[in-house]
């Protein structure tokens, strides 16, 4: 894998830190918790959606594109990322946005990534539930190209086999990390959505023989579905890489069990995860991807499906903006707390 070979903007932060979350092991009482803090690259908040975007903002400047266009969700980590990374290179970013939720939560609406979808000076249009956006995508963008602007379009959340060279690339960089280091990664668990993050990984992995496995824990599609896009991507990934044949079916597993009621609608675990974290480590997960990831991971260490001897690498792949757009869903209200009160974690039945 030799990832010059590709237009590339470097703007994200890298290699984002790899850190030890001692707390949280040992109010599991299981293996040993890595993070790798990819809500950290940088830009805008950070977000895994950065990594797959220097490649794929990099193929725009080189089709002397002057728009970019991509959708997502109403609370889309994915079109906040984009919409920067626009800002920052001059060209002009129009984001459609799907009421996947049906929520009419203000905050979900307006707040969080929404809100900083039009700081960052994006235009924005809404789309029922339902849509199929990236058939819409290519409407809005003919529109464009009719009005004389050279348009780029980015699927959602950036998956496609350009956007994943950025975590085939991420995959060798957490490997030399825990060579330095010293650290042997027993395995790496992750929330897995539009599937360009897993497949990239999964390929990079792959590529170098790095002999660790890889669990997705899926936000949406039930697991034959998400397998299946996974695999295809990467695939497909492997192919551009011009290392073809080295993914197996096999090698792509995703755990779709802490998808609770849908997309964007968090589960009780879920927002214990997020305390959990918040409160053992200071780290802000999110409600819709990485809290759900971290649901999967804290479950599967209480059932004893990971060793106590093993190093888990959580990767976080950011978000925690939509938190502002989830409030009410924490039901802390604006009461005020006693001086020194003792706030349990959340506890799920
Ligand atoms: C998009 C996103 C994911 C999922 O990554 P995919 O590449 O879409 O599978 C996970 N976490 C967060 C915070 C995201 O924004």
């Amino acid at each position: 894998m030799h990832f010059s070979r590709f237009p590339r903007v470097y703007l994200a932060h890298l290699p984002t830190a790899l850190e030890p979350m001692d707390q949280l092991s040992r109010a599991l009482g299981g293996p040993r918790i890595w993070i790798k803090r990819d809500d950290c690259t940088g830009l805008s908040t950070g977000g895994n959606k950065t990594r797959k975007l220097e490649f794929l903002m990099a193929e725009a400047v080189a089709q002397g594109a002057d728009l970019v266009v991509t959708q997502g969700a109403t609370q889309s980590n994915h079109a906040r990322q984009t919409a920067a990374f626009a800002a920052r290179m001059g060209i002009d970013c129009h984001i459609l946005l799907e009421d996947r939720t049906g929520s009419k939560d203000a905050n979900y609406n307006s707040n969080g990534n929404v809100f900083l979808d039009h700081l960052h000076g994006a235009s924005v249009e809404r789309h029922p539930g339902g849509s199929d956006m990236d058939a819409e995508l290519e409407v809005v963008a003919e529109t464009f190209r009719a009005r004389g602007r050279k348009v780029y379009t980015i699927p959602g959340g950036g998956s496609n086999p350009t956007g994943a060279l950025g975590y085939a690339n991420a995959a060798m960089e957490l490997v030399q990390q825990a060579n330095t280091m010293d650290l042997k990664i027993d395995r790496i668990v992750h929330a897995t959505g539009s599937a360009g993050t897993q497949a990239g990984l999964i390929v990079g992995l792959k590529a170098i023989n790095a002999a660790i496995p890889l669990l997705g824990i899926g936000v949406r599609a039930p697991r034959p579905k998400q397998e299946e896009n996974v695999y295809n991507l990467a695939l497909a990934t492997a192919e551009k890489l011009g290392c073809p044949g080295v993914v197996g079916r096999e090698d792509v597993v995703a755990n779709t069990d802490y998808v609770g009621e849908g997309y964007g609608i968090p589960t009780p675990e879920c927002l214990q995860a997020i305390e959990m974290f918040a409160r053992l480590e200071g780290i802000l997960l999110d409600p819709v991807y990485s809290g759900k990831g971290a649901a999967g991971l804290i479950d599967l260490i209480r059932k004893g499906e990971m060793s106590g001897d093993e190093n888990i690498v959580f990767l976080h792949t950011g978000g925690a903006v939509a938190l502002f757009g989830y409030t009410d869903a924490f039901g802390y209200g604006d009461h005020a707390d006693a001086l020194g009160c003792d706030k349990p974690i959340m506890q799920t039945a």
